[in-house]
């Protein structure tokens, strides 16, 4: 699978331009193919040498050519990180999917990884985990690992797809939405967001029951301590809303990247 490397990467920093460009365009209600981007200072629209996903920021280094601002590090770190994405997905090895071949196990990984990407996005700059998006992760999750799962000869059953991803996706909506009833009603306000919920059902619709748990459990822990220090520092004061998704979709890829059994072995 290394020898696909260059080509994952190369489809991974132009996958990541778009992503940068969709989740800028789609809340603004304006077109993804029109008009050509522009810089954010001076509104010039970028030639393609200037456009070139990752390139053409160190190429121009960080500065507009035109106006002589500094260029946002939106983008880039958009693309770098959807390459890092991408090529993870290649030696990534989930346990939900144990058995299958590599080149299926590194194509989900990329289609996983870019709705999570996708998702953190939203909930970083928008504080918003877009329910359609988290739906449409679910079905291309179930419909995805089921063929995956039944793809692999005598290992899995359809029951035992059922049992283990259809159900953690129910678990996910059901705990997590009871959750967010109880402390709305015991705090006042609730401790996480229906968002969050449905990001958890996704999680458990691509990695099953074990692999829902711990990227819930890295999850707090991440969140845990991002929190705390936030509050040593001060960045954070009581009562701020913290995106909850980036943690959540991180504790999603680690699952994912390193299987249960690694995790399980490195948190305990
Ligand atoms: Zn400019």
């Amino acid at each position: 699978m290394l020898l696909f490397l260059p080509i994952f990467l190369l489809v991974g920093v132009s996958w990541g331009s778009f992503l940068s460009l969709v989740t800028i365009r789609i809340p603004k209600g304006e077109s993804i193919v029109s008009p050509r981007s522009k810089c954010d200072n001076c509104e010039h629209p970028l030639s393609w040498t200037e456009n070139i996903p990752l390139l053409s920021w160190f190429l121009l280094k960080g500065v507009c050519k035109h106006c002589k601002q500094p260029i946002s590090m939106r983008n880039p770190l958009i693309e770098i990180t959807s390459v890092i994405l991408f090529g993870i997905s290649i030696i990534a090895n989930p346990s939900c999917i144990d058995g299958s071949s590599n080149l299926l196990i590194s194509l989900s990984g990329c289609i996983f990884f870019s709705i999570l990407l996708v998702l953190t996005i939203f909930d970083i700059e928008y504080l918003l985990l877009p329910k359609t998006l988290c739906y449409l992760g679910i079905i291309v999750g179930l419909i995805t690992i089921s063929f995956i799962k039944l793809s692999i000869t005598g290992q899995y059953s359809i029951s035992s797809v059922i049992q283990d991803n259809f159900f953690a996706t129910l678990i996910g909506f059901i705990l997590f939405r009871a959750f967010y009833l109880i402390t709305k009603l015991i705090l006042g306000k609730p401790a996480i967001g229906v968002g969050d919920g449905n990001l958890i059902a996704m999680l458990g619709a691509w990695l099953g029951l074990n692999g829902l748990g711990l990227s819930v459990v890295i999850s707090i822990l991440l969140g845990g301590i991002y929190c705390s220090v936030g509050l040593i520092r001060r960045t954070i004061h009581r009562g701020d809303v913290i995106a909850y998704g980036p943690f959540l979709s991180l504790g999603g890829v680690l699952v994912w990247t390193f299987g249960n059994e690694f995790i399980i072995n490195i948190l305990i």
